[in-house]
């Protein structure tokens, strides 16, 4: 999980060995399976800086803009189409992030 890589660097940045907290800001289109979350967060983190960090997730809604009738719309999957005109052609303008928003420490 790339997550851990940042906090990793992050620790060392900060010389820290544990973090207390993680906020993260994640997409629904970002690939994250967000029921199956907890579970592989357990094994990601074992031994890691973020083994005892409380998680704080943000879900980014995605949304996109129609290419044909230029509308921004909400979207659950990816290949969901515009709620105006009915167009599959769109360009994604939110909801594949994956960032860490903020690491606290102890
Ligand atoms: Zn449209």
């Amino acid at each position: 999980m790339s997550i851990v890589n940042i906090a990793d660097k992050e620790a060392k940045k900060a010389q820290v060995s544990k973090f207390a907290v993680i906020e993260m800001e994640i997409g629904t289109l970002a690939g994250i399976e967000f029921d199956a979350l907890d579970f592989v967060w357990q094994a990601a983190v074992k031994g890691t800086v973020l083994e005892n960090a409380e998680k704080r997730i943000r879900k980014i809604p995605a949304k996109a803009r129609c290419g044909d009738c230029d509308k921004v719309y909400l979207l659950d999957y990816i290949y969901d189409n515009c709620s105006n005109c009915g167009s599959f052609l769109k360009i994604i303008i939110q909801g594949k992030e994956l960032r860490v928003k903020s690491l606290e420490t102890f």
